[in-house]
């Protein structure tokens, strides 16, 4: 749905309407936080979500932090425990995302995890992303509104100036008060992982907590390895650019020649449609594989361009799993 020149629309009810409409269409519209302009999307439409990716042109799939208005709605997608409630109830709406297990069937895309069973969430702090938040009801996937590898957008022109031809609509709300990420704690790890220092201090947190937080270069409470975000690999060997599989294979086809396929990402070699199937095919194909005892997951050539440099480098990184 990109435009040559995206919509910059207001920071008031008729900009927070149409950027609420766009996301509801599947659109792109960046937003203010309180850390940096974020890049949304409705996180339950997988086509939406890969879009994300397409125009961030990241080589990857980094799972997504989602946004959301309140913790009600939080507590659709992601399953709090006690100190998780706890952190929500003193540290939002602020610069902190939790990592927390996700609801069973909540609907979020698979994509914005990027397969994991977790899922980063937070509430901003910035009035107007949670008014925009509040109004469109459910969960914005969201990185940093910029290019990948450049750095994060603190205004509307910064986003304009990074990301212009590739997103629907920017809300312009200003400069960002923070202009850093926000902080990533993974809770459920003893002791609780920060995964990314932010916005938030370490140290309020640790004050907060009474306990020192694991960190990665911290000698005396380091990260267990798994502590640190693990990326989601199939269990069953997988084999990419296969043009006709072997019999013990099951295949994961990719555009119009790939009949007899077990799953196609895109019988119409759409890279976006594609990406949003990924982790949810990847599971699906795993599962069969080792429910009807295939050695192989077999996966059909998927061009190395646009979006399909981020699905081969997944592919490329669970074919090495073996
Ligand atoms: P950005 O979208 O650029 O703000 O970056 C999001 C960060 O959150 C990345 O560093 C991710 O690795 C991290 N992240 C998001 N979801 C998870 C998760 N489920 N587990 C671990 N790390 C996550
Ligand atoms: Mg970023």
């Amino acid at each position: 749905m990109a435009h040559s020149r995206p919509e910059i629309l207001t920071a008031d009810t008729a900009g927070i309407d149409r950027a609420v409409a766009i996301w509801r269409k599947g659109g792109l519209v960046a937003f203010p936080t309180e850390t940096v302009y974020g890049l949304g999307a409705d996180a339950c439409n997988g086509p939406a979500v890969a879009a994300i990716y397409q125009a961030k042109g990241r080589p990857g799939f980094n799972p997504l932090i989602i946004h959301v208005a309140d913790l009600k709605t939080a507590e659709r997608f992601a399953v709090f425990d006690d100190l998780a409630r706890r952190l929500a109830a003193v540290f939002w709406p602020g610069p902190l995302s939790l990592i927390l297990p996700i609801v069973p069937d909540s609907g979020l895309s698979p994509l914005v995890t990027a397969g994991l069973k977790t899922v980063a969430v937070r509430i901003p702090a910035n009035p107007l992303a949670r008014r925009l938040l509040g109004q469109f009801g459910g969960a914005v996937a969201a990185p940093s509104a910029n290019p990948s590898g450049r750095i994060s957008a603190t205004t509307a022109a910064h986003v304009i100036d990074g990301l212009g031809g590739r997103i629907d609509a920017v809300l312009d709300g200003g400069a960002c008060g923070i202009g850093l990420e926000s902080t990533i704690l993974y809770p459920a790890s003893n002791p609780p992982a920060l995964l990314r220092p932010g916005g938030l201090a370490a140290e309020e947190i640790e004050r907060f907590l009474h306990h020192r937080l694991a960190r990665r270069d911290d000698p005396l409470h380091p990260l267990s390895p798994g502590q640190l975000a693990t990326h989601y690999a199939p269990r069953t060997t997988l084999r990419m650019n296969v043009k006709s599989p072997p019999k013990n294979a099951l295949w994961l086809g990719f555009g119009p020649d790939c009949a007899g396929a077990t799953l196609n990402l895109s019988p119409k070699s759409d890279l976006i449609e594609a990406a949003s199937n990924l982790f949810s095919f990847l599971h699906r194909i795993d599962k069969q594989a080792e429910a009807e005892g295939k050695p192989l997951i077999a996966v059909a050539p998927i061009p190395e361009t646009g979006l399909g440099v981020a699905i081969n480098d997944r592919l490329k990184r669970a074919a090495a799993m073996e």
